[in-house]
């Protein structure tokens, strides 16, 4: 029995979202820029017609017209309502699966191992979703379905837009191996130059490279990446346990040494704040109450709380507020010993709308840290770590993933 997975990504989600919403503007170059005021009208997404135009994300509106003429259309982005089509369609992908995995507003892993038996199965149940999608909500997806997520993942991106991909064991050394090595999932751009210098530009030449070489230069990393490019990737697709009622996610830490400074207590909260985020959004949730715990040396503790304007997943947000906490609350009689964050107000994806204003952080916030987490998952913790960690030997050796670091929210913090 094989495995089949799907990487279902949503055709210029912003643009297509407007157009779905204002049908006059279908045949139309259309932009959409974010906050006029706070980002100076920059160019966020655009459909097929403006990129014909020359019209590249990241564009001024200014720049946009000069390309485009006057019969450019620009639409303020509303991102309440790109979540909540987002959550439409992923609730037609959860109909297929339990195991739908997100990444960031417009794309998803769907396992459909348990349906298909053959390549052409997985074909057809990955043409019947991109119909329920158009005929359910209107917008056309690109899948790409493979036996592995790395796959799967560079199969929607190769028919644009409306189409499946089939990349299988028998096809895919004719598909992917001439492609450019920097379309391969998790490699960066420093990791691409580190390739270059070894003449590996694409991805055959990276399947092909010495092994022994890979891992001289890039080490493990070097190992998993020569493993992607043969197929070998064996990551599941994560599992949303949807019945589980969660009031909050929390975690914390004593620490290895005293703490003796705001940076040092810094450094702990955002690697907490970073475990918290990622458990958050394995389910899909989003809080607003952040909640700071310190207790010091003569294990005197206190907790305090504050509510953020906006829901987040992303540990940025959560260890921003947790910091700024301890910073208001803390006066520094006694060195810090243990340290917890804790988010609470939850919700579901979307919520009320208004309110997801910079929705594009989030989500560009939401795919770099799923990253993380990805490369985590696969190369054990320590092969990302934040800068000021590493600096300090003894908490570089915390990793609040770990079992014995992760401690649930009701034994930490006391029930209110
Ligand atoms: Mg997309």
């Amino acid at each position: 029995m094989g495995r089949y997975i799907l990487h279902c990504d949503l055709n210029n989600f912003y643009a297509s979202v407007e157009s779905l919403f204002d049908p006059s503007i279908r045949n139309k170059a259309v932009v959409v820029v974010g906050d006029e005021e706070k980002r100076h009208g920059i160019v966020l997404a655009k459909n097929y017609i403006a990129k014909e135009y020359g019209i590249k994300t990241g564009d001024t509106v200014w720049e946009a017209r000069q390309k485009c003429g006057e019969e450019l259309v620009c639409k303020t982005a509303r991102f309440d309502l790109y979540l909540y089509v987002s959550r439409l369609v992923k609730s037609i992908y959860r109909e297929y699966s339990s195991r739908v995995e997100s990444f960031g507003i417009d794309e998803a892993w769907i396992d459909i191992s348990h349906l298909a038996s053959s390549d052409n199965e997985a074909v057809a149940i990955a043409d019947n979703i991109r119909s329920r999608v158009i005929a359910e909500v209107g917008l056309t997806i690109s899948v790409g379905v493979s036996f592995n997520k790395v796959f799967a993942k560079l199969g929607s991106d190769m028919k644009k837009p409306n189409a499946t991909t089939l990349i299988s064991k028998s096809n895919f050394q004719d598909l992917v191996w001439k492609l450019p090595v920097e379309e391969l999932l998790y490699v960066g751009r420093a990791t691409k130059k580190k390739f270059e210098r070894s003449n590996i530009v694409t991805i055959g030449d990276l399947a092909v490279a010495d092994i022994k070489y890979l891992k001289l230069t890039l080490g493990k990393v070097g190992e998993s990446l020569w493993k992607f490019a043969r197929g070998l990737d064996d990551s599941v697709v994560s599992h949303i346990k949807d019945s589980e009622k969660i009031k909050s996610f929390g975690n914390s830490t004593t620490c290895p040494i005293d703490l003796q400074d705001n940076a040092q207590v810094k450094s702990v909260i955002y690697m907490l704040a970073e475990s918290v985020a990622e458990r958050m959004r394995e389910r899909g949730m989003y809080g607003t109450t952040v909640s700071m715990w310190v207790k010091d040396v003569d294990l005197v503790s206190f907790e305090r709380q504050a509510t953020l304007s906006t829901p987040t997943n992303v540990s940025s947000d959560i260890g921003r507020m947790a910091y700024k906490l301890f910073l208001e609350h803390y006066n520094w009689s006694k060195d810090v010993r243990a340290v917890g964050v804790r988010i609470s107000g939850l919700c579901q994806g979307v919520v009320q709308c208004d309110i997801f204003h910079n929705m594009e952080d989030l989500d560009r916030n939401q795919k770099l840290e799923s990253t993380i987490e990805n490369l985590r998952s696969r190369f054990g913790y320590n092969i990302i770590r934040r800068g000021d960690i590493m600096s300090n030997e003894l908490l570089s050796t915390l990793n609040p993933t770990s079992e014995t670091h992760i401690i649930h929210p009701i034994g930490f913090f006391k029930a209110k």
